[in-house]
C-alpha cells in the first residue's frame, strides 16, 4: 500500500484497535451532548430537544466557543455532576481506543462557586477507579492552575493538590490566557511543584510567540509543552526542543479553530516539527467543543499532512513514551501497540 491511501472507514476501523494514549485533553471539554442535554435542561427544558443542544455547539469563532464553554460550565450545579462528566469521558476514551489518558482539570471556576476541591476530587477519583476496574483504561489528572487568575490563585491550587495527596493527580498544568499570564509570574509555583515531586506541563506558544515557549522551559522547567506551535518561527528553539527531547502536545483541530498561527490543517507545523526531530504527540484539547476526536486527528495527519502509517505509529508510541506513567508500564503499553499494529496494518 506504499502509495495508495487507505480509505477513511478502513483507517478508522483499524486505528481504533490500536491502544492509544492521549495526554492533552480537558475534562471540562468532554461532556457528551446527551450529558449536556441533561445538565442544561435542568434550567431550561428546551435543551431536552437535542437539536437545541446541537445548536450550542454550532459556531465558527472563538467568542461563540467561549460562550458555549461558559454555558456548559455554568450548568454544573453540584459536585456530583462531575461523576456524570467522567462517565462521558469514559465513553469518549472507549470510542477512540484510548487506554491511557492524562486529563486537565481547572478547579478555579468551581472553587469560586464555593465548592470544595476534595469534594470534586472524590467524585473524580471514585470514577477513575471504577473505569480502571471495568474497562482497564487508566486516567490520571493534571490540575490546571491557570494563567488567568494570577500566581496566588495558582499557588492555592497547588496547595490543594498537595493536601489532597492522591496518586490520581500526577502534576500541574498552566492553561488559561497566555497573553495575560506570562510564565515569569508562575516561576515560584512551578519550583514548589517540582520540589514536591509533581510533574509539570504548560500551555505555551498557542497564542503567544516562541518567547513564551522559551520562558516555559527556562523559567518553569516544564517537562512538556502544550501546543508550542509558534516555536516553528524560531529555528534555535526547534533545535533545542529536538536536542533536549522536550515533547510537544499538538492539537491540530484546536489550532485551526483559534486561527492564531494555523489557518488550515494542511499548514500545521506538526509536519516540519516531526521532520526536524521534535517529539510530537497528537491530541484533541476540547473534543466536544471542537467536534473532534482522536481518530479524526490521526486521520488529519494521514490524509492531509502526508504522515505515513509508520510515522503515525511512531506518533502513537511517542504519547506513551512522554507520558508520566512509570517506565515499566510504558514498555508494556508499547509492546501492546506493536502487537496490535502487526495484526491490523
Ligand atoms: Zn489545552
Amino acid at each position: 500500500m506504499a502509495n495508495k491511501l487507505m480509505d477513511k472507514k478502513e483507517f478508522y476501523d483499524k486505528l481504533k484497535n490500536i491502544p492509544k494514549a492521549e495526554i492533552h485533553l480537558h475534562i471540562e471539554a468532554l461532556p457528551s451532548r446527551k450529558f449536556v442535554s441533561k445538565l442544561l435542561s435542568r434550567q431550561d427544558p428546551k435543551y431536552k430537544d437535542m437539536a437545541n443542544v446541537d445548536e450550542v455547539f454550532t459556531y465558527d469563532n472563538l467568542t461563540q466557543f467561549i460562550q458555549a464553554f461558559l454555558l456548559v460550565q455554568g450548568a454544573f450545579k453540584e459536585p456530583e455532576d462531575f461523576a456524570g462528566l467522567m462517565e462521558s469521558a469514559r465513553d469518549y476514551l472507549i470510542d477512540n481506543g484510548i487506554v491511557y489518558a492524562e486529563m486537565f482539570f481547572a478547579p478555579t471556576a468551581f472553587l469560586k462557586k464555593g465548592w470544595q476541591f476534595e469534594q470534586i476530587m472524590d467524585f473524580f477519583v471514585k470514577k477513575i477507579d471504577e473505569i480502571y476496574e471495568k474497562d482497564h483504561i487508566k486516567i490520571r489528572l493534571l490540575i490546571d492552575v491557570s494563567r488567568t487568575f494570577g500566581a496566588e490563585n495558582a499557588q492555592n491550587n497547588l496547595d490543594l493538590v498537595l493536601k489532597y495527596n492522591s496518586d490520581k493527580i500526577i502534576g500541574i498544568g498552566l492553561g488559561g490566557a497566555e497573553i495575560k499570564g506570562p510564565a515569569a509570574e508562575y516561576k515560584d509555583v512551578y519550583a514548589n511543584a517540582k520540589k514536591a515531586g509533581l510533574c509539570r506541563v504548560a500551555h505555551a506558544g498557542e497564542d503567544v510567540g516562541p518567547e513564551s515557549v522559551w520562558d516555559s522551559i527556562k523559567l518553569l522547567d516544564a517537562q512538556r509543552i502544550g501546543h508550542g506551535i509558534s516555536s516553528i518561527q524560531d529555528e534555535n528553539l526547534v533545535k533545542y526542543l529536538a536536542d533536549n527531547k522536550i515533547p510537544l502536545e499538538i492539537c491540530p483541530t484546536s489550532n485551526v479553530f483559534t486561527k492564531k498561527y494555523v489557518q488550515k490543517i494542511e499548514e500545521h507545523p506538526i509536519r516540519p516539527f516531526f521532520d526536524k526531530g521534535v517529539i510530537v504527540t497528537v491530541n484533541t484539547d476540547d473534543p466536544t467543543f471542537f467536534n473532534v476526536n482522536l481518530l479524526d486527528e490521526y486521520w488529519n495527519l494521514y490524509s492531509k499532512l502526508n504522515f505515513t502509517l509508520d510515522e503515525i505509529k511512531q506518533v502513537i508510541i511517542n504519547a506513551f513514551e512522554v507520558s508520566f506513567m512509570p517506565e515499566a508500564d510504558k514498555a508494556k503499553y508499547i509492546e501492546e501497540v506493536n502487537k496490535a499494529w502487526g495484526k491490523n496494518f
